[in-house]
């Protein structure tokens, strides 16, 4: 039986162990930190559990929902689905009324028009506007050649104040990346897979728990329960590699692991750190240095249990903050994230100015609320890279010039923007083509 290493246990990392392990391959996967997700884990403070970082999960993640199908997790102990609807709010309704969205009882992508027809807080015009640019988009296929998202509002005639309110925190929320960097191609991706094949694609899916109960510890389980071995606080430090092939790699404390493939589910920096000694992964290493990277702030307000938003995630409009998450879904009452995506003068505060900041704009909302009691800010500098025009013909393989060397994690050429979705299908993707190659399994053999 071949002997897979997994290096990295984040999502694309797991997704290629429990992929792996389905088809009996022997897998190790080693871990550098003390717990399992990623980017995507659960960690503590003060005593209580928080979720990395807010991530927003939708029904469109097919990657994901099928892996839980396939370790036997119903999807219903891990998740709660509801349709999506967006409410985005402002500090100044006067100005800025309520815009309410809801989708239409309707089959895609009749339930996004519908919706934007019904929509209120949106003029006549804009409602045209906002259909015939989801008609365009529903009917586009790839670009010829990529460019701003900022550039497909233009040549879309969208008007500001649409944009602002609409199409700028979407594409915040889906990419990361300022509307101006934002690569249209990806955009347009993101949106079809929403809204157009399936309504409940555009579903939420809101952990009961948290994201480390939603993926991460059931692959854990899944993984050791079919004899795949998981090393936590195991870093790679070196591969082994002679004659153009990978034999396994060194940790940081000189013990070798020997493998007869081995995956690299890293993020581009740690990549690169370790393929860069590489002759033959020259070019690899030039791809991974070329991404650049767009911070997330999650601030976790704690209010008194009654505290809650009438849905599970509002948007919210003319502030720092561009969402809020009621966490009262995932078995938090009280418990509200806001979030920022993307670079901004929001990372020049100091970290109380910006919870103030915040709790501001959240009072100034919601008049109604008490002060908060505690506040918990986490701010990724490096959280997703930039998805700019262009950035997917640059984006790696999965696989290497060094045979049995593979790349998963989401920055590799998936065609998805740097999700959860996006490292699973990577995982996946490294997978399948170890196990279609019978030459290599049967090399592995011993
Ligand atoms: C704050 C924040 C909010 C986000 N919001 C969303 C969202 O709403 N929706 C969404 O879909 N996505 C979101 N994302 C993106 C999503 O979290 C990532 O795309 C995904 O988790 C990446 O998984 P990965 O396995 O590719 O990489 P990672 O999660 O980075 O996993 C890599 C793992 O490798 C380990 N490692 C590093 N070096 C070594 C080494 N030398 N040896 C061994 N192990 C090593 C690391 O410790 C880490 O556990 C968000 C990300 C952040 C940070």
């Amino acid at each position: 039986m071949a002997r897979v290493l997994v290096v990295g246990g984040g999502w694309s990392g797991l997704a290629a162990a429990v992929e792996l392990c389905r088809h009996r391959v022997e897998v190790t996967l080693i871990e550098a930190a003390g717990r399992l997700g990623g980017r995507a884990a659960r960690i503590s403070h003060r005593g209580r559990e928080y979720d990395s970082g807010q991530h927003l999960v939708i029904g469109a993640y097919h990657g994901v929902l099928e892996l839980l199908a396939a370790m036997g997790v119903a999807q219903e102990t891990v998740f709660r689905r509801r349709p999506f609807e967006l409410l985005s709010l402002s500090p100044s309704p006067s100005t800025s009324p309520p815009l309410r969205l809801r989708l239409a009882a309707l089959p895609a992508p009749f339930h996004l028009l519908g919706g934007i027809l019904g929509a209120e807080g949106l003029s006549r015009a804009d409602k045209w506007s906002a259909l015939r640019f989801c008609l365009a988009a529903a009917r586009s296929r790839d670009l010829p050649e990529d460019y701003s998202v900022q550039e497909l509002m233009f040549r879309h005639g969208q008007p500001p104040g649409l944009i602002s309110r609409l199409w700028e925190p979407i594409c915040l929320a889906a990419l990361n990346t300022p509307l101006h960097e934002a690569s249209a191609g990806m955009f347009l991706r993101v949106l079809r897979d929403a809204f157009a094949y399936d309504r409940r694609d555009s579903d939420l899916l809101l952990p009961r728990r948290g994201l480390a109960d939603m993926f991460p510890e059931p692959a854990r389980r899944f993984i050791e329960g079919h004899g795949g071995r998981i090393l936590l606080d195991r870093r790679a430090a070196a591969l082994e590699v002679s004659h153009g092939r990978i034999s396994g790699v060194t940790l940081v404390d000189g013990a070798r692991l020997d493998a007869d493939h081995v995956v690299l589910a890293l993020p581009p920096p740690a990549c690169l750190r370790l393929i860069e000694p590489c002759a033959a992964l020259r070019a690899v290493a030039e791809r991974m240095a070329g991404f650049d990277y767009a911070p997330i702030c999650t601030l976790y307000l704690r209010y008194p249990p009654a505290v809650r938003l009438d849905l599970p995630m509002i948007g919210l409009h003319g502030t720092l903050a561009q969402w809020a998450f009621d966490l009262g879904v995932s078995g938090e009452p009280g418990l509200i994230a806001a979030v920022i995506s993307g670079p901004g003068e929001h990372m020049e505060l100091e970290r109380d100015v910006l919870q103030q900041r915040v709790a501001a704009e959240l009072a100034a909302c919601f008049p109604h609320w008490p002060a908060p009691e505690e506040i918990f800010t986490l701010c990724d500098k490096r959280a997703t890279f930039l998805s700019r025009p262009g950035i997917n013909a640059w984006r790696p393989d999965v696989e290497t010039p060094v045979e049995a060397c593979w790349l998963a994690g989401d920055a590799v050429a998936t065609g998805y923007p740097a999700t959860l979705e996006g490292a699973v299908r990577s995982g996946l993707e490294c997978a399948r083509r170890i196990v279609r190659e019978p030459s290599e399994m049967t090399r592995g053999q011993t």
